[in-house]
């Protein structure tokens, strides 16, 4: 469903006509080099496309044009290997709607200390024509990533890798399309919010059905369908005997099979990218979704329960941004805490929904009474996450503008059993620590429900805030409660004057 290889980026270098025919050839030389070597990395998940070099007002204008466009091209990554007068570059830059990352390098690593001459210095000269192109991208007060240092260094590959990523997920929202099946859960602040100025913001739509046209495709269902869905179920997970073949509760297995086929077909007839339903509007639906979702979400999918579409389309983008990376991403609650002032958690999970992306080992297929919404029990993955790196993101709408509110965690594997938990949980502790950690994530009015990563970074979602022009909000290890609420503060009357 995701396949990042599909994107370009595209590698545009800025001159001019100063230096002559031949230092220019030499440009040409050097910027496809450099393009051909990231195009090459394995760090870099989509394709660099090299583009001849730009050298006059014209040709700025009209590649960024071009950019803008181009389907599968996700953003651009400018260099000024010589000195490219900036002035140029404004209409192509006033243009550009694709994400710019400014890439300050240079051909030579090092200075060849008994060779350089005036040739060489005029040659490689980005540590001031990018400064020049520096300044006027400020002057304009775009966006845009900056990264430095040698274009074979690991870590500017990786700043590239962080960047691209961030890249694709933006673009996967231009235009998408997400489904809610109801509203929002009855009286809920945090998980509404303004769809009008989110598709204006973001680019993707959300649109809602009643449950009933949903209902209507779940019941044409085919036997072979949901006979195939169990095999799928049979192969991947440690079923329970009461849900085996013969056992007590195997039509519930049947109506939870018949309710994911129902939904694929759904989602892929409308060609939607993610969705949200609400225990509250299960009109005709057996069970609430609990398999189905979590496993529509291991497809790719952006899910958030609870009619929260902000958090659906929030889990998608980091699909996307995570593809191919080792570990995986969900949808997540704070749910409970362990106060214990020697190892304080907190203990992520929902009702039903955590995609089995982030599981460690192979998860259990269970069935168990749901005390709300008034349906049969609901067929469910249960199992605990791994542990390591992780973050918890919430994207919620202050009134006046959107917030990324990022918080690194440790996630750490179960100490104890939980036999009587019949669902999928992951532990954690916030950083920098428990009070500080949960005292700024209610400060910054962060939501209850997240997307909670084990492959993204705060860099991937800052890129991410910076490419959607909004709010992005870090609770981390450096994190005081002081500057923490400054920032709050100076940032409301940011958003005010900047509109
Ligand atoms: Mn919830």
């Amino acid at each position: 469903m995701i396949n990042l290889k599909e994107f370009e980026v595209w590698f545009i270098t800025g001159s001019q006509h100063l230096y002559g025919e031949e230092t220019l050839k030499k440009v040409a030389e050097h910027s496809s080099t450099i393009a051909a070597s990231l195009n090459d990395a394995t760090q870099i998940p989509v394709r660099v496309v090299f583009k001849p070099t730009v050298t006059t007002t014209e040709e700025i204008y009209s590649i960024c044009e071009q950019a803008n466009t181009t389907k599968n091209c996700i953003g651009i990554i400018a260099w000024m290997h010589t000195f490219s007068p900036a002035k140029m570059w404004i209409g192509g830059l006033k243009i550009l709607q694709k994400p710019l990352c400014h890439l300050h390098t240079q051909f030579n690593r090092d200075i060849p200390w008994n060779d350089i001459d005036m040739d060489f210095m005029n040659l490689n000269q980005s540590a001031h024509g990018d400064r020049e192109f520096g300044f006027m991208v400020s002057r304009m007060r775009k966006n845009r990533k900056v990264v430095v240092g040698h274009w074979q260094d690991p870590e500017v590959l990786e700043e590239l890798n962080t960047w691209t990523r961030a890249a694709a997920g933006w673009n996967d929202w231009q235009g998408a399309k997400f489904v809610r099946f109801g509203d929002n859960m009855r009286y809920v602040a945090v998980t509404d919010g303004d769809k009008v100025e989110a598709e204006y913001k973001f680019g993707y739509a959300v649109n809602t059905h009643g449950v009933g046209d949903l209902v209507e495709v779940i019941n044409q269902s085919s036997e072979g369908a949901i006979d195939s869905m169990i095999a799928e179920y049979e192969a991947a997970y440690t079923l329970v005997p009461a849900l085996q073949k013969n056992g007590a509760q195997y039509s519930s297995l049947r109506d939870a099979a018949k309710i994911e086929v129902g939904m694929r077909a759904f989602l892929e007839a409308g060609n939607y990218k993610g969705f949200t339903d609400t225990f509250e509007d299960l009109h005709g639906m057996t069970q609430l979704p609990g398999i189905a979702a979590q496993r529509l979400m291991a497809s790719g999918y952006g899910f958030a329960g609870e009619g929260d579409w902000k958090t659906a389309a929030l889990v998608r983008a980091m699909k996307v941004m995570g593809s191919g990376l080792p570990g995986g991403n969900s949808f997540m609650e704070d749910y409970t805490y362990h106060f214990d002032p020697e190892n304080p958690l907190v203990l992520g999970a929902h009702m039903l929904e955590i995609c089995p992306s982030i599981a460690d080992g192979k998860p259990s297929c269970q069935i168990h009474p749901l005390g709300i919404g008034g349906k049969a029990d609901p067929v469910r993955l249960v199992f605990s996450a791994t542990g390591g790196p992780a973050l918890n993101a919430s994207l919620i709408d202050m009134g006046n503008r959107f917030r990324l509110l990022v918080n690194e965690v440790v996630a750490v594997a179960p100490f104890h059993d939980l036999p009587k938990l019949p669902v999928a949980r992951v532990l954690w502790k916030p950083y920098p620590d428990m009070k500080i950690g949960c005292a700024a994530w209610i400060l910054a009015g962060g939501a209850h429900h997240t997307g909670f990563s084990q492959n993204l970074t705060a860099a991937h979602l800052q890129d991410f805030a910076d490419m959607a022009g909004i709010e992005f909000t870090l609770i981390g290890k450096d994190t005081n409660l002081y500057q923490f609420k400054n920032e709050l503060r100076w940032n409301e009357v940011f958003y005010q004057i900047n509109k």
